[in-house]
C-alpha cells in the first residue's frame, strides 16, 4: 500500500489532536454547565418560594395574596395550599396534573407525563396564626431545553470545525514543508545532471523564518560546496597528472623508436623493447583517452561542428577498422547498412572517435569469423546509428555500469589494454552533440549500441542514455 504523504499524516494527527481536546474540552463544559443551570433553577425556586410570603396578606380575616403572587416571576408558579392541603389560590403551569402530597422544605424532582418539574413546599404561619402551605413549581424541562439547544449548535458546528481544522492544518503543513520540496527537486535535478554547481539557496525571509528546513538546506548547500570543490580538486589532478605523463611516455616510445633502429640487438632485446613500445603506446592511448574526459568534465572540450557527409565517413571508418581486424586475422567480417548522403553538423574528430570506439569493441568482443554490422539512417532532423555484433554479449547486471569510467564488466576477457574509458567517451559525445547513446545486449548473443543526434546540431533535450536486457526491458 502506497504510504501516506509527509503532509497528509501531519494533517490527520494534528485534526485528530484539535478534535479529540475540543471534544473533551466541550464535554467537561456542558456536563459542569448541565450541572450549574439546574442548581441554580433550584436556588431561583426555592429563593421566589421563600419570598412570595411576604405577598400574602390577611385581610377580614381572609387570605389575600398580592398581585405579585400570581405572576410567573424567574418562571415559578406559586400556590397556596390550607392545613387539609387544599388548594386556596395561585396559579399551576399548564401540564402539570401531578398532586403530589406536601412535603415542607425538600427539593423534588416529579415526572409528570413528558415534562420534568421542580416543587418545593415550605410551611407559613400567618398573623392569625393559621398554617398555610406556599407551593412553588418551575419547569426542569424548559430549563434543561434552553441548555439543550446550546448542545445541538455544538453538535452542527463541530463536523464544520473538524472541516476547517482539517483545511487549515493542511495548508499550515504544505506550507511548512514546501522548502523540503524545493530540496528535494533541487537534489533530483542534481542527480539528473550531474550538476554539483547548483544549490538549494532557500529564502530566508529577511533572517526571520532561520528554522530548522533552513538550516537543513544550508547544510546541504555547504556539503554541495565541499563536494564540488572535492570533484574540481580531483577533475584538476586527473588532468595535471595526464598531462604530465604525457611527455615521459613520449620519451620512451622515442627512444623504443631509436633502440629498434640498432641493428646489433639481438632477437630476446627486440622482442622486450617491442614489449615496452606496445605497453607505452597503451599508456599513451589510456593517457589521452584520460586528457579528453577530464577536458570535457571541466567544460573545455568545445565542439567544432561542421557539416559533414557521415555516411561516407562512417563507411571510411568501417574500412579502416576491418584492416586492423584483419590484421589480427580473427575472420571477423565488418558489414556496411549506410544510407547513402547523410549530412549532419557535427565534429568530425568526435565522431570518428565515437564511431571507432563502437567498432573496435564490437570487433574485439567478437568471436572468431564474426559479424560486425554498422547501420546509419536519418529521417532528416535525426540520424540514428548502430554497431552489432554477434559476440560474448553483456550481462544484465553489468549493462547500466558499462557507461562509468574504468568499469570493464568482464577483466579476464578484455586485456590490459581495454581501461574502460572508451563508453564514457561515446555517451560524452553522443550528449555533447545533443544527442543519446542506449545499448542491448544478452551474454553469448551479442551487443548492439546504437546512438542518435539531431542532423542540425540543435541543442535538442537529450533523450536519457538507456540499456535494454535479453528481455527487451529498459533497465
Ligand atoms: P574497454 O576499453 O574495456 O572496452 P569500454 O568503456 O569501451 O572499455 O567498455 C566497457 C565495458 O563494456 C567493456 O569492458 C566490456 O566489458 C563491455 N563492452 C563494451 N562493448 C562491448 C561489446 N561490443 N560486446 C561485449 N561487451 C562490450
Amino acid at each position: 500500500m502506497k504510504r501516506l504523504s509527509i503532509k497528509i499524516r501531519l494533517t490527520l494527527l494534528y485534526s485528530f489532536f484539535m478534535l479529540l481536546a475540543t471534544g473533551a474540552a466541550l464535554a467537561i463544559l456542558f456536563s459542569l454547565s448541565s450541572r450549574e443551570i439546574l442548581a441554580s433553577t433550584q436556588a431561583q425556586l426555592e429563593q421566589r418560594v421563600q419570598e412570595s410570603v411576604e405577598e400574602i396578606r390577611i385581610r377580614d380575616g381572609q387570605i389575600r395574596p398580592d398581585s405579585d403572587f400570581y405572576s410567573v416571576t424567574r418562571d415559578v408558579y406559586l400556590s397556596i395550599y390550607d392545613e387539609n392541603m387544599y388548594f386556596l389560590y395561585g396559579r399551576i403551569p399548564h401540564g402539570f396534573t401531578a398532586q403530589p402530597e406536601i412535603s415542607d422544605g425538600e427539593m423534588r424532582r416529579i415526572r409528570d407525563g413528558n415534562q420534568e418539574w421542580y416543587v418545593y413546599d415550605i410551611s407559613f404561619r400567618l398573623s392569625d396564626d393559621r398554617n398555610v402551605y406556599v407551593r412553588g413549581i418551575t419547569s426542569v424541562t424548559d430549563a434543561e431545553e434552553s441548555f439543550s439547544v446550546t448542545v445541538r449548535f455544538a453538535l452542527i458546528l463541530f463536523p464544520a470545525l473538524a472541516l476547517a481544522t482539517g483545511i487549515i492544518g493542511y495548508r499550515f503543513t504544505r506550507r511548512t514543508l514546501l522548502p523540503v520540496k524545493q530540496i528535494t527537486g533541487t537534489v533530483q535535478k542534481i542527480r539528473a545532471d550531474a550538476d554539483l554547481s547548483r544549490r538549494i539557496g532557500l529564502d530566508p525571509g529577511r533572517g526571520k523564518n532561520r528554522d530548522e528546513i533552513y538550516s537543513l538546506a544550508e547544510t546541504f548547500d555547504g556539503m554541495l560546496s565541499e563536494l564540488e570543490e572535492v570533484f574540481r580538486r580531483e577533475k584538476q589532478f586527473t588532468s595535471d597528472v595526464s598531462h604530465e605523463l604525457r611527455t615521459p611516455v613520449s620519451v620512451i616510445l622515442a627512444q623504443c623508436g631509436a633502440c629498434l633502429e640498432d641493428k646489433t640487438l639481438t632477437e630476446e632485446q627486440r622482442s622486450q623493447i617491442l614489449l615496452i613500445q606496445r605497453k607505452a603506446k597503451e599508456m599513451s592511448e589510456m593517457i589521452s583517452h584520460l586528457l579528453f574526459l577530464s577536458r570535457a568534465d571541466q567544460g573545455r572540450q568545445p565542439l567544432n561542428r561542421e557539416w559533414v557527409d557521415v555516411s561516407e565517413l562512417t563507411g571510411m571508418i568501417a574500412e579502416e577498422q576491418q584492416i586492423l581486424a584483419d590484421e589480427k586475422q580473427n575472420g571477423v567480417r565488418i558489414r556496411c547498412r549506410i544510407q547513402e548522403g547523410i549530412t549532419a553538423s557535427v565534429d568530425e574528430t568526435f565522431y570518428i572517435r565515437m564511431l571507432i570506439n563502437l567498432i573496435s569493441n564490437a570487433v574485439y568482443y567478437s568471436g572468431q569469423d564474426s559479424t560486425v554490422i554498422v547501420s546509419l539512417e536519418s529521417d532528416g532532423e535525426w540520424l540514428t546509428g548502430s554497431v552489432a555484433d554477434n559476440g560474448i554479449g553483456i550481462s544484465a547486471e553489468d549493462l547500466p555500469h558499462i557507461w562509468e569510467r574504468f568499469y570493464r564488466a568482464d577483466t579476464s576477457r578484455s586485456s590490459s589494454s581495454h581501461s574502460g574509458l572508451g563508453l564514457s567517451m561515446v555517451k560524452w559525445i553522443a550528449e555533447a552533440h545533443g544527442g543519446w547513446v542506449k545499448a542491448e545486449s544478452a551474454p553469448g548473443e551479442g551487443s548492439v549500441f546504437t546512438f542518435g543526434m539531431p542532423v542540425t546540431g540543435s541543442n535538442r533535450a537529450q533523450e536519457p542514455c538507456e540499456q535494454k536486457n535479453e528481455k527487451n526491458e529498459i533497465l
